[in-house]
């Protein structure tokens, strides 16, 4: 008997309360496709929890979270809030920063049948999600940016080998996962010590996983190889604002922001959550493309079969793709792509598919 899964549903602001139901719609399709099973927990989190809790980020959201396996998170626009919550920390960055998200995966591959700069893109960008030049600014004393003088701004970044150590694991598992190639991303020609390190130690970790085959590149080198053969990339490791940069370059070329997806993962929890924000020009339309929050969706149920050992969470995952991949290669598909599907006639098209395959 396998267990049940308990998975939190934040539905987020702006296009969130549109294409995070499709998205569990379609994983509930799944899951019961491949014989899992599970209980959703809609928690508040975002403009509703203001209006409840006057908090966007209530107690009680963050304590049944850290009961759960996981959840799926809705993009926040936390620039429309009110003050005091406009100038804090965004809902997404406070559950990263509280559960110690500390890598954020976000693939890049191209769709047959959707148009893309390269059509043969198939990569992951390992992210570190916690320091570098984003460090958290109240964790380490003294780094950060300040102002000296009104007219001199200072910016610092941490690089910790624990951190980095951490997330270079997390690539090399992925890589041995696929097509076993890790690419490390620094800047180590001019930021020596900090990306540097970062380097040295991924190299490092490298010694562990002598079944990977492992090159580097200066992040802006690596801009241009991206552009130009983006195909021949599988896992990227950096640093967090060098993967912030790459990963919606990468997203652009094999895609569009609306398929996009990705996790920020702990080694205990996982949130799904899509590249994009929460485009209040197109909310309340039902325009929206749901295809990066429903994909968000199968990594982390990709990220629980792992965890777990188990197959059937991993098929769930496989299934939630193949549906989405033959909807949009049969010609269905939301305007961003070029079709003129709503949200809701492409997350029928998608349950279709799965149930058709079963
Ligand atoms: P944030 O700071 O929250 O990341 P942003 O300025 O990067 O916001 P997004 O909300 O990501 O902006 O939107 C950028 C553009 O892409 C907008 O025009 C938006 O309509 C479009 N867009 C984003 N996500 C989707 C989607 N899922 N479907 C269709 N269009 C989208
Ligand atoms: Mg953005």
């Amino acid at each position: 008997m396998s267990t049940t899964y308990r998975l939190g549903v934040l539905a987020g602001d702006g296009i969130g309360p549109e294409i995070v139901p499709s998205a569990v719609e379609i994983a509930t399709a799944a899951a019961q496709a491949a014989g899992v099973s599970v209980d959703w927990v809609t928690l508040p989190l975002g403009a509703t929890a203001i209006e409840t809790h006057d908090n966007p980020v209530p107690e009680e959201t963050r304590r049944t979270l850290a009961e759960l396996d996981g959840w799926y998170l809705g993009p926040h626009d936390s620039v429309g809030y009110p003050e005091p919550h406009k100038s804090a920390l965004n809902p997404s960055g406070t559950l990263r920063k509280h559960f110690q998200l500390f890598a954020n995966i976000r693939p890049a591959k191209s769709f047959p049948g959707a148009k893309a700069v390269c059509n043969s893109a198939d990569l992951v960008i390992v992210r570190e999600n916690t320091e570098g030049f984003y460090a958290d600014r109240n964790t380490y004393a003294g780094t950060g940016e300040f102002m000296p003088t009104p007219n001199t701004a200072i910016m610092m970044g941490i690089i910790t080998r624990e951190a980095t150590e951490r997330v270079a694991r997390v690539a090399f598992e992925l890589a041995r996962s696929r097509r076993r190639k890790l690419t490390i991303v620094h800047k180590a020609n001019v930021l020596k010590l900090t990306t540097g390190l970062f380097r040295t130690v991924c190299q490092e970790v490298a010694q562990e996983y002598p079944d990977v085959t492992v090159d580097d590149f200066h992040i802006d080198a690596m801009t241009v190889h991206l552009v130009r053969r983006a195909q021949d990339f599988d896992v990227i490791v950096t640093e967090n604002m060098f993967g912030d940069i790459l990963s919606d370059l990468a997203g652009e070329i094999s895609g569009s922001l609306g398929t996009a997806p990705s996790i920020n993962a702990s080694a205990t929890t996982a949130m799904a959550q899509a590249s994009h924000g929460s485009a209040p020009d197109i909310a309340r339309r039902n325009i929206a493309n749901p295809v990066a929050m429903i994909l968000s969706g199968a990594m982390l149920f990709e990220w629980l079969g792992a965890r777990h050992g188990d197959e059937a969470t991993a098929r769930a995952a496989k299934i939630i793709e193949k549906g989405v991949a033959e909807t949009i290669a049969s010609g269905t598909s939301t305007r961003d792509l070029g079709g003129s599907a709503s949200t809701t006639e492409f997350t029928a098209a998608v349950i279709k598919a799965i149930t058709a395959g079963i």
